[in-house]
């Protein structure tokens, strides 16, 4: 079948560096007869917890005191800064993404600088419990949360009398753009918004095929995308070729990925239903 596959495909650097610390971390930990410990998912895919189970195996953290023996990991996403208090005194090792990193040197500056903060995201994903609960218990500061874009709007129509950071999730399905002089934001994670922008592009597909985890944000937001700009074609959110139904698919087909999705996985896929 007339099939493509839209590149940048696979992991974005931030999960590729993770994976490859935690795979190696579990590594340690099976060699040397250690307990480690994940505070929840390490990137928001199956195949990934797959992918390390094959060097050893890890413990999802349940608000047990650690050892000094054991180790605990930092996700990708970052950890719940409320945790380090009951945590007890672990070996700590880090799968943290650089660019969040970055991310908190310029919210501690704004801190600083007393600026009011606001933040929009999906407030259950790891990523923004880990910036909130950073400001709020490392910084003791006030995050003040949004729900939407509109809620955004309706605070921005003050015009920010008073120096403002807007942290927007890396992983939000859009760009937030404001002009005014007292307004600093931190918005999209550039690879996922990359993948975003392209996808504006590719308009003449009858099937689009999303390869990822349900549970991703960026997966679903890329997939929510193409659901919105291609109402008339056929749209899948998949994670294996199983999931595939031949039947169902019309050429051309294009297909796309999360950013915590396995290369082998959409390599896969793609041959698959090109071969078809
Ligand atoms: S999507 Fe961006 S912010 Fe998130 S892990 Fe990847 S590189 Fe880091």
């Amino acid at each position: 079948m007339k099939t493509f596959l839209l590149n940048p495909y696979g992991f974005c650097p931030g999960v590729e560096k993770a994976i490859k610390i935690a795979c190696e971390q579990v590594k340690v930990a099976k060699n040397n007869q250690k307990n480690i410990y994940f505070e929840h998912q390490l990137v928001h895919n199956e195949a990934v917890d797959e992918l390390l189970s094959k060097y050893g195996n890890y413990k999802i953290y349940n608000d047990e005191t650690l050892k000094s023996d054991d180790i605990f990991l930092i996700s990708a996403h970052g950890h719940n800064y409320f945790l380090d208090d009951k945590l007890g005194n672990p070996q700590i090792e880090s799968a943290f993404c650089s660019l969040l990193q970055n991310r908190f040197i310029v919210i501690k500056k704004a801190v600083e600088k007393r600026k009011k903060i606001y933040y929009l995201g999906e407030i259950n994903h790891p990523e923004s419990i880990s910036t909130i609960s950073y400001i709020e218990k490392k910084l003791s500061y006030k995050v003040q949360i949004l729900k939407d874009k509109d809620d955004f709007f309706s605070i921005a129509r003050n015009n920010f009398l008073t120096p403002t950071l807007l942290i927007v999730q890396s992983t939000y399905k859009e760009q937030i753009e404001f002009n005014d002089k007292n307004l600093q934001i931190i918005g999209a994670c550039p690879f996922v918004y990359k993948r975003l922008e392209l996808i504006k592009t590719m308009k003449d597909f009858n099937t689009y095929i999303v390869v990822g985890s349900k549970a991703s944000s960026n997966t679903k937001s890329l997939y929510n995308l193409i659901k919105h700009l291609y109402p008339d074609s056929r749209y899948y959110l998949i994670n294996s070729k199983e999931e595939i139904s031949i039947k169902e698919l019309k050429e051309p087909i294009l297909i796309c990925s999360g950013t915590s999705a396995l290369k082998d996985t959409i390599d896969d896929i793609y041959n698959f239903i090109k071969d078809l």
